[in-house]
């Protein structure tokens, strides 16, 4: 597959965070060309699922547990079929995609990975904003709050407040309350501003923004509770302004009228 046609692989493929457009052109071919694919079902686009060719069989990952999606995978890779993992958003973050990996392995199959547009460009492209401010934070943070999975008790989410770093939170949409209650304690002001973006880059897609403070109330007002990303920090209002192109910045494509100050490329 993808002119490999090694036996005994499977490809694990970024889906994108929604829109059937966004998933990348390699991943788009290997689903083309796919005899096998298990895809999650809450959070993929059903659209992508017609890209596969006829005869191809499909499989709905929330319907099996990790034993029998490894099973059926191995099963394909090894007689040489071509086998596609569809997973939402980028498989880097929160994808679980570790254990599959094992766990093939342990069964003579490699995987390679594709990477995919996430969530989380998603919901900076539907806000318009860039995470990292130019003279502001220069740091993204993607953590969760605790649910059923734990989170290590050093990785709490006051502690990153605290740096007034942007805070991009995955798997936490019915905790907006929560959210707000630790990043205060964690030394951010109340009226720090905060978003959310609920299914970015679907049809349905939803954004909304409040004070810090305000977050929990206003997400249940809308009755925001799952599928969304929530972002805080002053990003969210604030766009800066890039020393990129301030005259004065030089770069290996310009050179600087002027001594200038160091800066980053975008
Ligand atoms: N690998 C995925 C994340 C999987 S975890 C990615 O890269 O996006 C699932 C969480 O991701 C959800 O609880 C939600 O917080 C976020 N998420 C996934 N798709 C989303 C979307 N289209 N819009 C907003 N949040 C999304």
């Amino acid at each position: 597959m993808g002119g490999c046609g090694l036996k005994g692989l499977v490809w694990i493929v970024g889906a994108g965070p929604g829109d059937p457009d966004l998933i990348t052109v390699k991943g788009l071919r290997l689903l083309s060309e796919a005899h096998l694919v298990v895809y999650a079902g809450s959070l993929i686009n059903r659209e992508l699922l017609h890209r596969c060719p006829e005869g191809c069989e499909v499989l709905d990952s929330s319907k099996m547990t990790l034993a029998e999606q490894v099973r059926v995978m191995a099963d394909r890779a090894l007689k040489g079929l071509n086998v596609v993992r569809l997973h939402t958003g980028d498989p880097s973050l929160y994808g679980a995609i570790g254990e599959q990996i094992r766990e093939l392995k342990a069964l003579g199959v490699e995987c390679r990975i594709v990477p995919g547009v996430s969530s989380l460009q998603g919901a900076a492209a539907a806000l318009g904003i860039e995470y990292t401010v130019p003279g502001g934070t220069q740091t993204l943070v993607c953590t969760r709050l605790p649910g059923r999975t734990p989170v290590p008790s050093k990785e709490d989410l006051r502690v990153y407040a605290s740096t007034g770093a942007t805070l991009a939170l995955f798997l936490s949409s019915d905790m907006g309350d929560e959210i707000s209650r630790l990043c205060m304690e964690g030394g951010l002001p109340g009226d720090t501003p905060a978003a959310w973006v609920y299914r970015a880059t679907w049809p349905d897609q939803r954004v909304g923004t409040a004070k810090l403070r305000e977050l929990g109330q206003r997400m249940k007002a809308e009755h925001v509770n799952r599928q969304a990303l929530i972002i805080v920090g002053r990003c969210v209002e604030e766009s800066g302004t890039s020393l990129l192109y301030d005259p004065r910045f030089s770069h290996m494509y310009r050179k600087a009228h002027d001594e200038g100050p160091e800066g980053g490329m975008g």
